[in-house]
């Protein structure tokens, strides 16, 4: 499988490149060169497979033969060694946990993939790699938690001082080894700049072997598909398949599901779940795409004023507006909507869901109510944990802390100090 850039369909790469370059030269996003068609029985005899044997299936194709099969076991078995439960809601709405990972959200299937992918490539290199990520909270901590460890690859995250959680920082700086944090004084745009900075400094890229672990990575995105298919497992109603509903900011994650249900996945319809930032459900409205400055919320990973993977879904419904409407419905909930779904959900049915996973509910139940003998499920992309100073509000009742975190509270800060200076960055790494 070759994969090629969204700005110029005929500059392909393999799924090494597209790994290790992330992005393609010309700014665009790379897109497999063909969606495959899964074989049937994965399907029909999917409650008689692993998790493993699902993973391995899905994605084999789109690595071809840049890894090989041993290889790539190993690496998706230690990418999904946690749970994936379907847990029932309501009668008719289920939510599939994805939070039982190092860093308690979605993200960490992505990140491990990717690193793990990214290791293999590099390590008859003689030169280590350098990933350089600036992270306004969730990102940092899947990446450094995927990469911590792997021989051959150096992590740098740089975030911005005082605007990250608790819980976020301490997942960003108590790891050691092969992670290094630098805490920035300035603000989240003040890190990505100096990122951006970097990966265009001729010193630098002379003196490194540079690279991003970006979600728009390709082994970030893919792997996401793998949980829809968990999911599919646990599904009772085979015969009538689940109406699917994604919180969404950058549109990666439920661009994975789109793209499995393209394989073959039965799903009766996607939901993209928004917060007040409307520009996918201003879009399926009017037809017309307007990206906007992100306006801040409760459910702040998905901030997104111009998601970057719209343009991949744009592609699996080969630009088609009606058709992509037949399969996709979009709403935008409010943060006022989004604390009353924290409340009634805790106190109905005694679920707690986190911001974003509160976001998916509501949305979830609006679009069952308009569509009577549909059921589904909604993602819950975080652990409601690392947001507990809006969940506590309004339950009114401490979040228990789950042991991975627990583990976390004892652990020791280490992070270096610096000013948004560029300079101050680039004596850092090359000193390193
Ligand atoms: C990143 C994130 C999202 C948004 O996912 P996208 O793939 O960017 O749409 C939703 N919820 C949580 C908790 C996240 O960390």
């Amino acid at each position: 499988m070759n994969y090629y850039s969204l700005n110029n369909p005929s500059a392909k790469v393999s799924f090494k490149e597209a790994t290790i370059k992330g992005q393609a030269p010309d700014k665009g996003l790379y897109f497999p060169e063909k969606i495959p068609a899964l074989p049937a029985d994965l399907i029909t005899n999917i409650t008689s497979l692993s998790h493993e044997e699902i993973a391995i299936r899905v994605i084999r194709p789109y690595i071809g033969d840049t890894i090989p099969e041993k290889e790539l076991e190993r690496i998706i078995s230690e990418t999904i060694n946690f749970n994936f439960p379907l847990v029932p809601v309501t009668g008719d709405i289920s939510s599939l946990e994805l939070f039982h990972g190092p860093t308690l959200a979605f993200k960490d299937v992505g990140a491990r993939f990717m690193s793990r992918c990214l290791g293999y490539f590099v390590k008859d290199q003689s030169q280590p790699v350098t990933v350089l990520v600036a992270t306004s909270g969730d990102t940092g901590g899947a990446v450094a938690s995927g990469f911590y460890d792997v021989p051959g690859v150096n992590v740098v995250i740089l975030y911005p001082s005082g605007k990250v959680s608790s819980v976020q920082e301490l997942q960003l700086t108590t790891l050691g080894k092969n992670i290094s944090a630098l805490e920035v004084g300035g603000t989240f745009d003040d890190c990505q700049r100096m990122v951006k900075t970097a990966f265009a400094d001729p010193d630098l890229i002379r003196a490194l072997f540079l690279t991003s672990a970006n979600s728009i990575n390709v082994a970030r995105w893919l792997p996401q598909q793998f949980y829809y298919f968990f999911a599919y497992r646990e599904w009772a109603d085979k015969d009538h398949p689940p109406v699917i509903c994604v919180p969404s900011g950058n549109f990666g994650n439920i661009c994975a599901g789109l793209l499995a249900h393209r394989s073959g996945l039965p799903a009766r319809h996607f939901i993209a779940a928004c917060n007040a930032n409307d520009i996918v459900p201003s879009y399926l409205q009017t037809g017309t795409y307007i990206p906007k400055p992100s306006t801040p919320t409760l459910s702040n990973a998905m901030d997104v004023g111009d998601p970057s993977n719209f343009v991949r879904i744009l592609e699996i419904f080969h630009h088609e507006f009606t058709s992509l409407k037949k399969v996709m419905t979009s709403y935008s909930i409010t943060d006022e909507e989004t604390r009353r779904t924290i409340r009634d959900v805790y106190r109905k049915y005694h679920y707690l869901p986190d911001p974003h996973g509160a976001v998916g509910f509501l949305a979830l139940e609006r679009f069952l109510a308009e569509h009577p003998g549909e059921k589904g499920f909604f993602l819950e992309t975080a652990h409601p944990v690392k947001f507990y100073d809006a969940v506590e509000k309004e339950t009114g009742e401490k979040v228990l802390i789950p042991d991975t975190i627990k583990n976390l509270l004892g652990r020791k800060k280490q992070s270096i100090k610096i000013n948004p200076d560029f300079q101050q960055l680039k004596n850092i790494l090359l000193s390193a």
